[in-house]
């Protein structure tokens, strides 16, 4: 993984857990993907996205990348977006998809919002868990933001959770779930399964924001 920073352009607003895309040029072709952000707008002088490296071309062209070089960003697009409307939220993120719950964890934490968060967080192995610093420092700062980590293929040392995040780990961890709104990020298949999950404990639509990280 590989955190990417870009001066804030002028009059660049956004929400926290909206995306932008990045068009790079290389060898005279423009390739542009979608990257959700994963500073917080709260953060006035640089915007960051934060990217799986894949090893792929626009993976390596990004990796390759000098301070000083220019990329085209447009954006910000999305709208699973948080400004401190609810009082309790539930985010829900698998792999990757934890990059616009930092953001929202961040603005909540600078805007010392009184918000109640549980973070939930699913990933395969210890090496896939990132921003486990950031969070961390933001929990002491801000007593609103609880976080829980499971690993679905952890090594034999992980003495925390295993289980993918499912019925009974929601029932258990987050016992007043039916008072939370729903944030949901990751790959498809997790957003898919966490919507039909949601639904099976009766939170309705219009209680859940997702994003589906659709390139994974
Ligand atoms: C709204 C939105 C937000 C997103 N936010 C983020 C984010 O915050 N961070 C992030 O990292 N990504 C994010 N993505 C996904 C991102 O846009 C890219 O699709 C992703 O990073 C993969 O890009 P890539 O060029 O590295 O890989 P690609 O070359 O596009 O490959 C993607 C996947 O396809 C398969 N694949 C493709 N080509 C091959 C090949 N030759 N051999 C084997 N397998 C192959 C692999 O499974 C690979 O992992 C987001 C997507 C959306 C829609």
């Amino acid at each position: 993984m590989k955190s990417f920073r870009f001066r804030r352009p002028d009059g660049f607003v956004y929400k926290a857990g909206q995306y932008i895309t990045v068009a790079l040029n290389a060898n005279g072709k423009k390739m542009s993907k979608a990257f959700s952000l994963s500073s917080s707008p709260t953060e006035k002088d640089h915007i960051e996205f934060t990217k799986k490296l894949t090893g792929h071309e626009f993976s390596n062209m990004l990796d390759y990348m000098e301070t000083g070089d220019v990329a085209d960003i447009k954006g910000p697009f999305g709208k699973m977006t948080f400004e401190g409307e609810y009082e309790k939220i539930a985010l829900l993120s698998g792999g990757i998809g934890i990059t616009p719950m930092i953001s929202i964890c961040k603005c909540c934490t600078d805007m010392k919002l009184s918000t109640d968060i549980m973070l939930i967080c699913s990933d395969k192995t210890e090496q896939d868990m990132i921003f486990v610093e950031e969070l961390e420092e933001m929990k002491v700062k801000n007593p609103g933001l609880k976080v829980f980590n499971t690993l679905t293929r952890a090594s034999e040392e992980w003495t925390g959770c295993r289980e993918r995040i499912c019925e009974n780990l929601l029932l258990r961890e987050v016992p007043d779930y039916a008072e939370r709104v729903f944030y949901v990020c990751g790959p498809p298949p997790m957003v898919d399964s966490m919507m039909e999950m949601l639904h099976n404990i009766q939170i309705s639509d219009s209680k859940i924001n997702k994003e589906s990280l659709i390139g994974y």
